[in-house]
């Protein structure tokens, strides 16, 4: 088994006592991870062995793996569905967990266009907190020096609403960030950021942006990492200095801040940083009022060691613009996270990202998982429930889909992540993140699925139909060339009559209605500009079948050719662009209000 080296012997050696003692926890925690596996599932069976759900399935106080295994189904969202309902509703009976549900995590992922709510309870705030406190004793093995100056992070939070029966439903940071676990955290020298809590909690993503920029160009000098969660938010904070740039060294100069920031708080903490500093104003205007922003996040910043945004997953198609603006600084990914459970840490924080690898925790949840390329795996029905291996028994190279059972009341919950084994530290696997199950689109938290594009389709064409015409084929692009990025539609259409065929403003209208149709987290990020408007091209009659052809050229069999419902391959895209007629954008935003549809 290969132990990473420079975490193991870091143990014991000239750290600071607080990150030995974190060391040390991963080291127990990877060294064991087979027994805390087998203590953790106990004690969440027996803790919610009263709940509804459990006694459901007859365990009669069994909290052992096999009878676990052998008698409780695995489940998707969709099946568990009328218990959260309930608890929704306000039911307060122990439905899922025996500990009161503290308020509901809105996922990323949706269900029939809405969010996922994942219930959560008070406790596991400690739990996320735990991990967070593992990420700077990692990385110091790596980056000396991070107790010198600051972290340039780009962090907000996100509208919350309340469900019928009362509890708060918001995404798992925004929870964080509100939580008293962030706002009173300890002073700790490697974790300083350069955003006041303030302007983090700030309600208004736009004053909030606008505040954080201006903290991180007032302390440009002392920044050494900059970050925000995903690459997609370092991106969105790039393009808002670039639209915003010349306020910011406004307010600089004269010591005064721009009067759209009207939050009481943030203006109070402001007016403590913000001094008039006409030489920095310059150097603001200097870079950028150039065309060129070839490495201006190291030229603003030029002491920034690295970037701290995850790059895996869909994120990967960020690298590109991320290296360009960062002059090739490394990418930290340094977590693995989802509104269900917090689940490891990347111990090799400044790997490339094509080598990120991510190791689970053993004591974060009960962990399981269904070997992907075995389908007969795949079965999840009741009768003949998959055989699902544990964390200590993983096979390197081998796929697997992720399921958790977690003290919150999930049992044996489908993520719905792939991942691979790519080896192991001490006797944990480490993962390198594949992707997300049935997601064909994604620009930022954005998930969209082939049926939700099928559908959205669907409605679009309706408003063909006065006009005789129909779409024939389609596939998409998630194109994120520019900042933000925007989903790109190529419609192959029949027109009966040419003389009554859709003009530019039908077709506008129809990227409109794809939009309508789309899921909420789809229209929050069009609403909040972190996606752009969607554009439909409309391609040459026989475009699919060239493209067909070409598939088939490349050894795709003829039986079993299916038009690809997303495209991103450059020969492909290229067939396709040399086919465009015309080109039609959405002319306005969707629908979105935090409320929730259903
Ligand atoms: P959410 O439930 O909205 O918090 O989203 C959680 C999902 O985001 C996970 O299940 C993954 O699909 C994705 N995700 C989280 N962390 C990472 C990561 N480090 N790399 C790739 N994907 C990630």
């Amino acid at each position: 088994m290969a132990v990473d080296s420079t975490l193991s012997s870091a143990v014991g050696a000239s750290v600071s006592e607080n990150d030995a003692k974190a060391l040390q926890f991963i080291e127990e925690m990877t060294k064991n991870v087979d027994s805390v596996q087998e203590r953790i599932l106990g004690e969440i069976l027996s803790r919610n062995a009263d709940t509804e759900y459990l006694k459901r399935f007859q365990l009669n106080g069994a909290t052992d793996r096999d009878t676990f295994k052998s008698k409780v189904p695995v489940v998707t969202y969709e099946d568990l569905q009328p218990e959260i309902q309930r608890i929704a509703n306000g039911d307060k009976s122990p439905i899922l967990s025996s500990h009161p549900i503290s308020e509901f995590l809105t996922s990323s992922g949706t269900s029939a266009g809405e969010r996922k709510l994942m219930p959560t309870i008070h406790e596991e705030l400690n739990r996320r907190q735990l991990l967070y406190s593992l990420l700077m004793p990692v990385m110091n093995l790596y980056v000396p020096g991070l107790d010198k100056g600051k972290g340039l992070y780009f962090l907000f939070i996100k509208a919350e609403t309340k469900t019928p029966g009362g509890l708060l439903a918001r995404p798992v940071l925004t929870s964080y960030y509100k939580s008293d676990h962030f706002k009173s955290r300890p002073y700790d020298p490697f974790n300083v950021y350069t955003s006041p809590n303030e302007t983090i909690l700030c309600p208004d993503s736009i004053q909030s942006m606008y505040a954080q920029m201006l903290c991180g160009l007032i302390m440009r000098e002392e920044v050494l990492r900059v970050g925000a969660v995903f690459a997609s938010g370092l991106l969105k904070a790039i393009r808002f200095l670039q639209v915003n740039w010349k306020q910011f060294a406004h307010d600089i100069e004269t010591g005064t801040l721009n009067p759209k920031v009207t939050d009481p708080s943030v203006r109070e903490c402001m007016s403590k940083i913000l001094k008039p500093n006409p030489e920095l104003a310059a150097f603001i205007t200097k870079e950028c009022s150039e065309e060129n922003w070839e490495c201006i996040i190291t030229r603003i910043w030029p002491n920034t060691k690295y970037l701290d945004v995850i790059v895996t997953g869909a994120m990967a198609q960020y690298i590109p613009t991320l290296e360009y603006y960062s002059g090739g600084l490394p990418m930290a990914c340094t977590m693995y996270a989802s509104s269900e459970c917090y689940f490891g840490l990347n111990l090799k924080p400044m790997c490339k990202p094509s080598e990120v690898s991510y190791t689970i925790m053993p004591n974060m949840a009960y962990f399981e998982f269904l070997p992907h390329d075995d389908s007969s795996a795949q079965d999840s029905s009741r009768d003949s429930p998959p055989r699902l291996v544990d964390l200590a028994d993983l096979e390197v190279a081998k796929e697997y889909e992720l399921i958790v059972t977690t003290y919150a009341g999930l049992c044996r919950y489908r993520v719905g992540d792939i991942l691979r084994v790519t080896g192991f530290h001490n006797a944990a696997p480490q993962f390198r993140f594949i992707r997300r199950k049935n997601v064909l689109l994604s620009i930022d938290f954005d998930k969209t699925d082939e049926s939700e594009l099928q559908q959205a389709i669907e409605n679009a064409s309706v408003l063909l139909k006065e006009f005789n015409t129909s779409v024939v084929e389609y596939t998409s692009y998630a194109d994120t060339k520019q900042i933000p990025g925007h989903y790109v539609i190529y419609w192959e259409l029949f027109v009966k009559d040419a003389a009554n065929a859709p003009t530019d403003e039908v077709l506008s209208q129809c990227c409109f209605q794809m939009e309508e149709s789309l899921n909420v987290v789809y229209r929050q990020c069009r609403v909040a500009d972190s996606i752009g408007p969607l554009e439909i091209r409309v391609v040459k009659n026989g475009t699919f079948e060239e493209l067909m052809d070409y598939a088939i050229s490349r050894g795709a069999s003829i039986n079993q050719y299916k038009v690809p419902r997303c495209v991103s391959f450059s020969p492909i895209m290229e067939l396709l662009d040399s086919r465009v007629v015309s080109k039609h954008f959405s002319p306005a935003l969707p629908h979105w209000t935090p409320e929730r549809r259903r």
